[in-house]
């Protein structure tokens, strides 16, 4: 491996700093329970300091080509491919994504700022055809302004990837705040755009008290646009403190994926690959498949199979290649998954596999599979964001359609089956904001991504996720 990561610390103006205040807070390994670095959190001062310098930076980053900006943004996409290594390791150290995973993700993140790059060029506006002859009417597609983002712990490279190129390569500037828990990946991205030639104070980073940062930020008139990704708690505390001064805001909320088994499925093949798609980054992503609803005829061959392979997943170390699943991020995650099963035991449910912590240092829990689920059941409404399924049979798809929906939740949903008539009314019927047939495939960077209801606003990906951070603009002239 080449390379080192960069100090934990802030970048404010186009300088790394570690503040003007003397917090701190200990980033931890969770396969180890050990710390593995002290990061420094900004005072009111600093995110002043942010503030000013992403708003000092946008006339000049918004004069800059489209062109200019995304070789800016393509340079330093290489050179995270180049560092790809060592910012896999750090991904692993504070996170506890298996290396394999880690790996995949700087991928997924370089393709994002490419994406962003390219998509920059193409803020095409249109023009209206008048009413009266002699006059020209058009819009254009503008950045909106400073932007105020902030990004979780669950895909920490992805996630501010995302952010970060979207605003740069729509012409804003940007403060960005990722989770206190995971701060190095997002930390090589804006070592990567330094190296790249990014102008001082276009793009800032802080960590604090998420909190106090997310008061103060979006309390400021001069940021024009928010985006988080989060819990849907979070996210709505954070529109109301952004509705004051009307920013535009994205959200990328939590989800709880319904994946429905068709009678013509097959319950051990859909099985044997759902387990993967399942146990992926310990369950600890918002379009994880999580609700099954398999045809009653089939559900007892399909949670036999899903327990099966569950419990035969190599849990452990996250840096050893043998190794399928390693830690949740951190302890909270662990009680979620203690309540969520003891909940499905007090109710008599079947645990068809895990429903335990591992017994070795740090946040582990066994691929958990909870069977024979009702809408009662305390897993049947609680997205469980970690490594756990639950199934419940159905007769008829109606039924399974409407228990689905009934959750105020809409980000992804899966089907699996072939026949024409089942899947065009699930994907009619489905309050989802991205729908795959027969794949687990959710977003990739050009498609667009984005919940309904309470899983959010607004999309990232594709090319709505640049106007997310573009104003609209008509002009009309004789
Ligand atoms: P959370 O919403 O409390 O935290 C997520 C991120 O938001 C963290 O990085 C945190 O630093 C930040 N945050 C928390 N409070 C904040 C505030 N007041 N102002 C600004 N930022 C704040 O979620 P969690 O408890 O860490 O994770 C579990 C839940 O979060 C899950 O149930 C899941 O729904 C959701 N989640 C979703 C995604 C996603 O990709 N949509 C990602 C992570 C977490």
């Amino acid at each position: 491996m080449s390379g080192t990561d960069p100090d934990l610390g802030l970048f404010i103006a186009g300088r790394w700093t570690h503040g003007s205040g003397n917090r701190s807070v200990a980033v931890q390994n969770p396969a180890t329970a050990r710390a593995v670095g002290e990061l420094p959190l900004a005072t009111a001062d600093d995110l002043d300091a942010a503030l000013t310098a992403a708003t000092d930076a946008f006339p000049a980053w918004r004069a800059t080509s489209p062109v200019r900006r995304g070789e800016i943004l393509r340079t330093a996409a290489g050179l995270v491919r180049e560092r790809a290594e060592t910012i896999a390791h750090a991904i692993t150290r504070e996170l506890g994504k298996p290396l394999r995973e880690a790996r995949a993700e700087i991928g997924t993140a370089v393709e994002h700022i490419e994406w962003a790059a390219e998509e920059g060029r193409r803020a095409y506006g249109r023009v209206i055809p008048s009413r009266e002859p002699g006059v020209l009417q058009s819009t254009r597609r503008e950045p909106l302004g400073p932007i105020a983002g902030f990004a979780p712990w669950n895909a920490p490279a992805i996630t501010p990837a995302r952010k970060i190129s979207g605003a740069l390569g729509a012409g804003c500037t940007l403060v960005l705040k990722p989770a206190e828990e995971t701060p190095t990946p997002a930390l090589h991205l804006v070592a990567a755009l330094e190296d790249a030639g990014l102008p001082p104070g276009v793009l800032n980073v802080v960590f604090g008290d998420p909190a106090a940062v997310s008061d103060r930020l979006l309390a400021a008139p001069q940021i024009m646009g928010a985006t988080f990704t989060g819990s849907t708690a979070v996210g709505t505390l954070l529109l109301g403190k952004g509705a004051p001064t009307a920013k535009k805001m994205t959200m990328e909320l939590g989800g709880y994926a319904p994946v429905f088994v068709l009678p013509d499925a097959d319950p051990e093949a859909v099985a044997d690959s759902a387990v993967v798609a399942t146990m992926r980054n310990s369950g600890q992503v918002c379009t994880s498949p999580s609700r099954f609803y398999v045809h009653a005829d089939l559900h007892e061959r399909f949670v036999a199979r899903f327990a099966e392979r569950a419990a035969a997943l190599r849990v452990g170390d996250p840096f050893d290649d043998t190794v399928q699943m390693g830690p949740v991020a951190t302890e909270a995650r662990v009680s979620a998954m203690a309540e969520l099963t003891a909940d499905a035991r007090s109710r008599g449910l079947t645990v068809a596999a895990g429903g335990h912590r591992v017994e070795r240092d740090g946040s582990f829990w066994a691929p958990t599979l909870l069977a024979g689920v009702d809408d009662d059941a305390m897993i049947a409404n609680v997205e469980p964001f970690g490594p756990m399924a639950a199934t419940t049979p159905f007769h008829h798809l109606d039924d399974a359609i409407i228990s689905a929906n009934r959750l105020p939740f809409g980000l992804a949903a899966y089907v699996w089956s072939n026949d024409l008539a089942a899947v065009t009314r699930l994907t009619d019927a489905l309050d989802a904001g991205s729908i795959s047939v027969n794949r687990w495939q959710a977003s990739l960077p050009e498609t667009p991504f984005g919940g309904m209801g309470a899983s959010g606003l607004g999309m990232e990906g594709g090319i709505e996720g640049l106007e997310a951070f573009q104003r609209v603009k008509y002009v009309n002239h004789r």
